[in-house]
Order: C-alpha cells, then sequence, then structure tokens
C-alpha cells in the first residue's frame, strides 16, 4: 500500500533525519500537533521541541502546524512556538495543507508532512505530493476513533521499526 508508506518512519520528531529532507528538495514541514510534537493530553512546549523549532528555522525550512484539532490548545501551542497554523484541516483533504502552502510560500511538493498517523497525515502528505514523515505517537491517549485507527494502522505497518538515524562521522 504505497499511499501509506512514508518517506521516513521514526521514533519522535527530534529523530528526523532533516539533511535528507533538505537533499531530497523539502523546503517547509507541515507538522502534526497532537501526539505528534505535544502528547495530546499537555499544552506544556518541553524545552527540547522549543529547541528543535529553533533548529528548523536556523536550517531555513518554513513551518506550518496542520492540525484537524480544533480547541483553543491549537492556538495557544503555535503562538508559544511561533508558527504559523492551520487548525480544523481535515487531514487527509487537501484543502488545509494548500492554505498552509500559502501561509508560508512554497509548493506543497517542496514540503513535507509529519505526524503520527496514516490515515490522516501520511495519506493527506501522498495527495499533495509532499514528502512523509511518520512518526510514532507521544502518548496513549487519543480520540477512541483514532484509537481504533492505530489497530489497522499496526496491521500495516506489520512490526515495521522506526529508522534510526546514522551517526554523524
Ligand atoms: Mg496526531
Amino acid at each position: 500500500m504505497s499511499s501509506l508508506s512514508p518517506d521516513q518512519y521514526v521514533a519522535d520528531v527530534h529523530q528526523i533525519d532533516l539533511a535528507a529532507l533538505r537533499v531530497g528538495g523539502v523546503r517547509g514541514l507541515f507538522l502534526d500537533l497532537d501526539n505528534t510534537i505535544l502528547p495530546r493530553d499537555t499544552n506544556e512546549v518541553p524545552p527540547a521541541l522549543r529547541a528543535w523549532v529553533s533548529e528548523l528555522s536556523v536550517l531555513g525550512f518554513r513551518v506550518c502546524l496542520v492540525s484537524n484539532n480544533w480547541h483553543e490548545r491549537v492556538r495557544i501551542v503555535a503562538g508559544d512556538l511561533g508558527l504559523d497554523l492551520v487548525a480544523k484541516a481535515m487531514k487527509p483533504f487537501p484543502f488545509a495543507f494548500w492554505r498552509a502552502s500559502r501561509l508560508i510560500g512554497l509548493a506543497t511538493r517542496e514540503c513535507a508532512v509529519v505526524g503520527d498517523q496514516l490515515f490522516t497525515d501520511i495519506l493527506g502528505g501522498k495527495l499533495i505530493g509532499a514528502t512523509t514523515v511518520l512518526v510514532q505517537p507521544l502518548s496513549v491517549v487519543d480520540l477512541p476513533h483514532t484509537l481504533l485507527l492505530r489497530r489497522v494502522e499496526a496491521r500495516i505497518m506489520k512490526g515495521q521499526k522506526p529508522q534510526v538515524p546514522v551517526p554523524d562521522e
């Protein structure tokens, strides 16, 4: 099922091979929020996440949060991290990604979708011709329908393990 097969599969955002993304022509990131950059049950931005977002900026990546969530929480986190935001995104539909690409001034094929769900983030990324990065969910706390889909995702991923970054020489 290549439409659900991510270009990178990593344990968490800190393990994403940013150099490989750049080599692949990626200049922008569409980040999922819940269970991708923050566990669903917290609003608190940890220092490591703040540092990673700064690193993205230093490396020249343009970043937009694209979340299906519509609660105040998404605005709080986006504001705290100083990131553009498209909430209530209805991923995997492409509309929110199109809006996000206009916000950061890049074509969707120049962007990577980063998220923890195959049927929203990865499928959505494939539909817009973006690079896709799957991360393991940060928390087991999630919406009931998401927990159900996770069982299906687990079957599709068939015990694949996240990639481990190659240490610098
Ligand atoms: Mg998520």
